[in-house]
């Protein structure tokens, strides 16, 4: 499962199409969301495909992926606070099936989302 090549953010990941890059490291990538919901909005992603969370079972792997987010809010000066979201199937809104988490900040949130 480490590539699907009709997948945008494989695609992403392989350079085929332009991201503006914000973080990578050796397992992740993050880049700023093409359609932005709030004045700060990036996905970090795992560099291998998986559809979604539930399909990803590597522990240390999801832990890399919510320490990046945590980390790049931080770098980002997000000290109000910030929202992670990783919606999940088509209930979940997932629109993108390559697991990805949104950092959303920059702006006070609501709650409850719709
Ligand atoms: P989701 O609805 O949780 O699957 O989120 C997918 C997100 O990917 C949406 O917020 C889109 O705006 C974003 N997106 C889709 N294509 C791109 C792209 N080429 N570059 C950056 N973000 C993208
Ligand atoms: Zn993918």
């Amino acid at each position: 499962m480490a590539k699907d090549p009709n997948c945008i953010f494989c695609k992403i990941v392989a350079g085929e199409i332009p991201a503006k890059l914000v973080k990578e490291g050796e397992n992740f990538l993050a880049f700023s969301d093409i359609n932005a919901q709030a004045p700060h909005h990036m996905l970090v992603i795992p560099k291998e495909h998986y559809p979604n969370i539930t399909e990803f079972r590597d522990a240390k792997g999801l832990g890399e992926l919510f320490l990046a987010a945590a980390d790049l809010a931080k770098e980002k000066g997000l000290k109000e606070g910030f929202r992670l979201v990783v919606n999940t199937g088509a209930d979940g809104g997932q629109t993108v099936f390559h697991l990805h988490i949104h950092i959303l900040g920059g702006r006070a949130m609501t709650w409850p989302p719709g």
